[in-house]
This record gives C-alpha cells, structure tokens and sequence, in this order.
C-alpha cells in the first residue's frame, strides 16, 4: 500500500522534522496512520453520496416507486447510473454511434431474448437495443402534474435515462414500438 520509494520519503521528512532516524516498520506504521487520517477528513466524493439530480422531487418518488420498491436510498445506490439529464439530443446522438458495438454485448448478457415480453413479443428474432428509463419522457408531466396536450402541442418532455449499458436491454421490435416513451416497472412488467 506504501512503496518503498514513498517510505524513504516519509523517513526523510520525519528526519527534519523531529531530527531522528526511524526503522521502516515504526515508519511503515506511522505512514499508514497517517493515510488513514487523512482518508477519514479528506474522503473523497463517491457519486453515491451525490443526490440525482430531479427536476421535480415528485420525480424522485415517481423512480423510487418504479425501480426501488419505493426506497429512494436504494434509487440512488442502485439505480443512479440509469439516469443522465444532459439534453435529449445530444444522448440520442450518442445512443445511435454506440448501440451497434453494444448489441452484442446486450445480447449475450440478456441471452438473446427479449427482456420487455409484452403481449405478442417476438421473443428471440428482431431484436434491438432499448433503454429501461427512456432518454427523455413527456409521460410524468401528464401523469404526476396533469398537463395536457393544449392547442395540439403536447406537454414538454423531460430528460431521464442514460445510454449506460445498466439502463440498456434487449427488446425486440414489437415491444420496443409498444413502450416508446413509457417506463418499465421492472417487478410487475407494467409500462407506466
Ligand atoms: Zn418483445
């Protein structure tokens, strides 16, 4: 955990400060309580302890209660990698030159299957890559803040799922058109 190289080092900076020479093990022993110190006041940030981000905290509940049984620590602990609110656009952008090279990744880690199985799914044949949290969504801001399509213009979208291969499955065609911008209780099967 120390080389020897920073060991000499400490040895040294010991030297001058407190003007004696110590034996590797009393300076091993030091070193590494003072790399414990130093990991307990310094620690570093872990995205774990970064709250997602939602627009809306009614969001957060929403996800929670999709993904995570309603546990919104567990949301954020498992479940934080799904989501990515960089603008729709740009992720689409970035979905379209990666899902190729991740197909065959997706399809040997999903077995070849469709994972969606909705009613009529073609199981094993024309399959592509769909995301769990879709990359942007209009379907909270009509279902949790009511809004409805006014004047022929839809309510705005928001943007939710990420392109990480945690947020990605295999679908096939038909399930994949049948879930569009809807989200998947992945307990219950329910396309929200
Ligand atoms: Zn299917």
């Amino acid at each position: 955990m120390i080389s020897k190289e920073a060991l000499n080092e400490f040895k040294a900076i010991w030297k001058k400060e407190f003007g004696t020479d110590i034996p590797d093990d009393v300076a091993l022993k030091e070193a590494t309580n003072l790399l414990t110190l130093m990991n307990v006041v310094y620690r570093p940030i872990k995205k774990e302890w970064l709250n997602i981000p939602f627009e809306n905290e009614e969001d957060r509940s929403f996800f929670a209660q999709l993904l995570s049984k309603g546990d919104e620590k567990k949301l954020q602990e498992q479940f934080f990698d799904y989501f990515d609110f960089r603008s729709p656009e740009i992720k689409r952008k970035e979905f379209n030159s990666l899902r190729k090279k991740l197909l065959p990744i997706l399809l040997k880690r999903d077995k070849g299957i469709c994972q969606l199985g909705l009613i009529g799914c073609e199981g094993y044949q024309n399959l592509v890559v769909d995301h769990f949290v879709p990359l942007s969504s209009n379907k909270l801001n009509r279902k949790i803040r009511g809004l409805k399509t006014h004047n022929g213009k839809k309510p705005v979208s928001q943007s939710f799922g990420s392109n990480n291969i945690k947020n990605l499955m295999i679908a096939c065609d038909h399930c994949n058109s049948l879930k569009k911008h809807r989200f998947l209780n992945p307990t219950t099967r329910e396309l929200i």
